[in-house]
C-alpha cells in the first residue's frame, strides 16, 4: 500500500536536512528522498562552510541571522560537534569607490540588525594580519559570522531529524510529481510512490528539474 506523508522533501542536502528536522520537530510526518547515497552528498558537501549574514538585503540577513544562532548553539544544544568557529567576515576595500559602497550599506545593515562596523587600514589589519597591504583602504567586520563543516552540518541535521521520527530514502530518485485537479498528490520514484499534499523542492542545483516535474519553472541554473 501506498504510504502517505503529511511532507516529502527532495534532497537530503544543506536545505533538505535542516527541514526535514525543523518539520520533525513540529510533528510532521516527513519524508526524505535523495539519489545520492547519504546526506549532504551534492552542493553540500562542496561549500566552504560559511555561515553569514553579512548581506545588504533585508530578508537575507533577518535568516542568516536565524543560521547564526540555530549554527552557533547546535553544539550545546545537541551535543553534535558540528566544526562551528565565530571567526568573523569581512568585506576589504583596495579601491575608493569600493570603501564608499560598503561604507554606505553599513547604516542599513546595522537597522537590518547586522553587527557590523567599519574598519580602518590598521584596525583591520589588527583583526587579520595576512591581508595584502598594498592600496588596503579599511574592510567591514562583522565578528558574529562564522563557518561550520558542511558534512557534519548535514549529518547532525539528519540524524536529530530521524530521531524526531522522519524518515530518510537514499539511493533513491524522484522521477515524477504527481498532480491533479491542480493540487499535489504525491511523488513517483525508482522505487514507488508516497502519497503527500506538500513537498519541498530541496533539490539544488537540480532544482528545475524537479520543478519541471510539477509543470512550474523555477530558473535555477546549475
Ligand atoms: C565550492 C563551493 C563553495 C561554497 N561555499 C559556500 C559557503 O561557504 N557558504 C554557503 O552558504 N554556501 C556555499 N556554497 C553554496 C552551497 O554549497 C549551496 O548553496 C548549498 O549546498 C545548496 O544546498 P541545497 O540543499 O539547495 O543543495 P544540495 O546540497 O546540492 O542538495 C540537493 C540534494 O538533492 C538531491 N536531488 C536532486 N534531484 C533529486 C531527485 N530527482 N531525486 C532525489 N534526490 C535529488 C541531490 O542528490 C542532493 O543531495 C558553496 C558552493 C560551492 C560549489
Amino acid at each position: 500500500m501506498k504510504k502517505n506523508f503529511d511532507v516529502v522533501i527532495i534532497g537530503a542536502g544543506s536545505i533538505g536536512a535542516p527541514a526535514a528536522f525543523f518539520l520533525a520537530k513540529e510533528g510532521l510526518r516527513t519524508l526524505v528522498i535523495d539519489k545520492l547515497p547519504s546526506a549532504g552528498q551534492g552542493a553540500n558537501k562542496a561549500a566552504i562552510g560559511g555561515v553569514r549574514a553579512t548581506h545588504s538585503d533585508r530578508a537575507k540577513i533577518s535568516l542568516c541571522l536565524k543560521s547564526i544562532e540555530i549554527f552557533s548553539t547546535w553544539e550545546e544544544e545537541y551535543g553534535d560537534h558540528i566544526g562551528w568557529v565565530q571567526g568573523g567576515y569581512s568585506f576589504v576595500a583596495y579601491r575608493e569607490q569600493d570603501e564608499k559602497t560598503l561604507k554606505g550599506l553599513i547604516e542599513l545593515q546595522q537597522q537590518y540588525g547586522l553587527n557590523i562596523t567599519w574598519l580602518d587600514r590598521d584596525e583591520l589589519l589588527e583583526v587579520i594580519p595576512d591581508l595584502n597591504r598594498k592600496g588596503l583602504r579599511g574592510g567591514t567586520f562583522s565578528p558574529d559570522d562564522g563557518s561550520a563543516c558542511p558534512l557534519l552540518a548535514a549529518h547532525a541535521f539528519y540524524r536529530r531529524a530521524r530521531e524526531r521520527g522522519a524518515e530518510f530514502h537514499f539511493n533513491e530518485e524522484v522521477t515524477d510529481i504527481v498532480v491533479k485537479a491542480d493540487k499535489v498528490r504525491g511523488v513517483k520514484t525508482t522505487k514507488g510512490e508516497y502519497g503527500t499534499g506538500c513537498i519541498i523542492n530541496a533539490a539544488g542545483p537540480w532544482a528545475r528539474r524537479v520543478a519541471n516535474m510539477a509543470g512550474l519553472d523555477v530558473p535555477v541554473r546549475p
